[in-house]
């Protein structure tokens, strides 16, 4: 159950409450996985209402749905292109941190920046056909997983991680005949089910991008390849 969803006419999440009071014509649909939510009232003494996604609805805002979305298909490998996006990265590391953290709106540890090249290696994420730079901080992210909570860290009051639009099976489609689907991504919140509505390539408000000198240690960590 969460407390929010996506109203699409408004542009942005609104509450179960006020969708039934002021929008109860619209039918609320998960824009995660497409579903039609219901509405529930929780508990007998609080009038608050919840949304509720039908049983077994698959959806990654609900448990750990999230591998589906980390497995997008690799069509063939781009040595050249991957040649050049870990140049790119070993050059511009801490723009690059400093997107992620912009696109998570989270605070990103700098070891579990370490960890998210890693899972790139480890994912070959460098040698998907044609990657731009523009895409890579969101792929990254995306394969990496779940950030865990940290406390008093911005944005990690609760657990976070990045998703796709489930329409997506591979990740050429995002950068080739990008669709409606491949114009944003989601930062989901598993704890409560929420979730909020990235559009790709909207990163503003990145200011100081010249890197602490011990940052360069946590990029070097990495060993991309
Ligand atoms: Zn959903």
């Amino acid at each position: 159950m969460s407390k929010k969803n996506w109203h699409e006419k408004l542009g942005k999440s609104i509450s179960a409450d006020e969708w039934y009071r002021n929008y109860s014509t619209d039918i609320p649909r998960c824009k995660v996985c497409n579903n039609i939510l219901s509405f529930i009232a929780v508990a007998n003494n609080n009038r608050t209402t919840h949304f509720r996604h039908p049983e077994n609805s698959g959806c990654p805002t609900i448990g750990y749905n999230h591998s589906h979305f980390a497995n997008l298909l690799r069509t063939e490998q781009d040595e050249t292109n991957a040649l050049y996006l870990k140049k790119w990265v070993l050059e511009n590391g801490y723009l690059l941190y400093k997107q992620m953290c912009e696109i998570l709106g989270a605070s990103i540890k700098y070891p579990e920046f370490t960890e998210i090249l890693i899972a790139g290696n480890h994912r070959k994420c460098w040698y998907y056909f044609d990657l731009t730079v523009s895409i890579l901080p969101y792929t990254l992210l995306v394969n990496y997983g779940v950030f865990q909570k940290e406390k008093g860290r911005k944005g990690r009051e609760q657990r976070v991680f990045l998703a796709f639009d489930s329409t997506i099976t591979t990740y050429e489609q995002l950068w080739n005949n990008p669709s409606a689907a491949a114009e944003y991504v989601f930062r989901i919140y598993p704890d409560s089910q929420e979730y909020e509505v990235i559009p790709i390539g909207d990163i503003r408000n990145i200011v100081n991008t010249e890197p602490p000198e011990y940052f360069q240690r946590y990029l070097v960590k990495s060993n991309l390849k």
